[in-house]
């Protein structure tokens, strides 16, 4: 059995709901934890806090399972939690397509799965839950019985686990290239070897939000991916559409994604960095009805935030700058430590040096089907705003 006692004080972090404790927030550890093993976590004063995961190797020692003590962690119990995130996701009504688990939010710490119809893509990132991974494939099995489960763990947050990167098949082997509908549309999904789990479910509502704007536009969208937005944006009605991204790889698979909702005709997409060539066109007085931008992360760690808000802020005025008087900036934002009142300020400065008025249109999170819960910040974690440039 281990036991974790906390410091007399900490911050209120645990008590408000967040399910990590840090090794510098822990008094004593009693028993020797190889990592990976369940351990009660206690109150200075021994009261009983909840039950999770132990790693030594980790900064994060515990990362909380239950704040029930009668529950015992076992098969049966990652069965029940997966199973009640079924229940979740159809009562909210994300079946076909959804992130099924997400990880904190669902009280399974660092656990992802995304459901591709008949298919699932599994995240275990920390050690305490990779070793639950037979108890977590076997559950899918059972609830679904699947075409294919597969695992992408080539992701460096591993390594700080003490565990290697490593991706493949959970399941029978299958062809990992897969298509998908959305929205009415339908996208290849390269399970094997697109970004994350291959798909960004998180945008599924967003990409419908902008239905109304489009009509009749021509279109800018940066940091396309497998230009999904894009591709929305022809189905909505839009005269034309132009895709960037700096990935010649992310510009194949749009391309073929345009071909497969046979909009090639009105949907175009072109490597390049975003950065340059905004700068450029905006220089060349190049002008659209809608610009839309969906960059990665910008940084994951505090130190570099004004690296971040600094990055937001020129791809932001970039992008107000090409659009026409009275048309509309797409903008998202999924870096975590960018909170959506610093997000809305960034937008606002941009404005103000690309001396145009804006209006609130649409400022929405992440779909549904990833909850975001209060006390736990990582779970709000995307912006998504509809602005009109005047
Ligand atoms: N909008 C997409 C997701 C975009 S992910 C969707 O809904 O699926 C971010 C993309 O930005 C990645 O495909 C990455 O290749 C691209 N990217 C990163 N830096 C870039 C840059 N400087 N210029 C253009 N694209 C960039």
């Amino acid at each position: 059995m281990i036991d974790v006692q906390l410091k007399r004080k900490i911050t209120p972090r645990v008590a408000n709901g967040h399910p990590w404790i840090f090794s510098n927030e822990v008094d004593k550890v009693t028993g020797s934890p190889a990592g990976g093993e369940i351990a009660d976590v206690f109150t200075h004063d021994k009261k009983f806090i909840g039950r999770g995961y132990i790693n030594p190797k980790s900064q994060i020692l515990v990362r909380l399972l239950t704040r029930e003590r009668q529950d015992v962690i076992n098969d049966d119990f990652f069965t029940r939690r997966i199973t009640q995130c079924w229940e979740y996701r159809k009562k909210i009504g994300y079946t076909e397509n959804c992130r099924l688990v997400f990880g904190e939010a669902d009280s399974l710490p660092q656990l992802i799965i995304d459901k591709f119809n008949d298919y699932f893509v599994v995240q275990t990132l920390a050690l305490g839950i990779d070793r639950w991974k037979p108890a977590i494939v076997e559950t899918i099995q059972r609830l679904f019985n699947p075409r294919g489960i597969y695992e992408r763990n080539d992701v460096p947050v591993r390594e700080l686990e003490g565990m290697p990167q490593q991706k493949g098949f959970l399941s029978n082997e299958f062809d990992t290239k897969i298509i998908i509908n959305e929205n009415g549309l339908k996208f290849y999904v390269d399970i094997e070897n697109g970004q994350k789990t291959g798909y960004f479910l998180d945008q599924k509502d967003n990409r419908r939000a902008i239905r109304h704007i489009v009509k009749d536009a021509d279109v800018l969208g940066a940091f396309t991916y497998t230009g999904t937005f894009e591709i929305h944006a022809a189905h909505y009605g839009a005269r034309s559409v132009l895709g960037l991204d700096i990935s010649d790889n992310a510009v194949k698979q749009a391309t073929q994604n345009a071909v497969l909702n046979k909009m090639q005709n009105i949907v175009q997409f072109q490597a390049a960095n975003a950065f340059d060539i905004l700068k450029q066109w905006s220089r060349e007085a190049r002008k659209y009805d809608v610009v839309m931008l969906d960059p990665p992360a910008f940084t994951k760690s505090r130190e570099t935030i004004q690296k971040a808000i600094t990055g937001y802020k020129e791809i932001n005025l970039r992008g107000m700058k090409l659009v026409r008087p009275g048309g509309f900036l797409v903008t998202s934002s999924c870096t975590n430590l960018v909170s959506p009142e610093l997000f809305l300020q960034i937008i606002d400065m941009a404005a103000k040096d690309a001396k145009r008025r804006i209006r609130q249109v649409v400022f929405q999170t992440q779909s549904p089907d990833h909850p975001v819960v209060a006390g736990i910040d990582t779970t709000q974690y995307l912006k998504f705003l509809i602005i009109e440039v005047q």
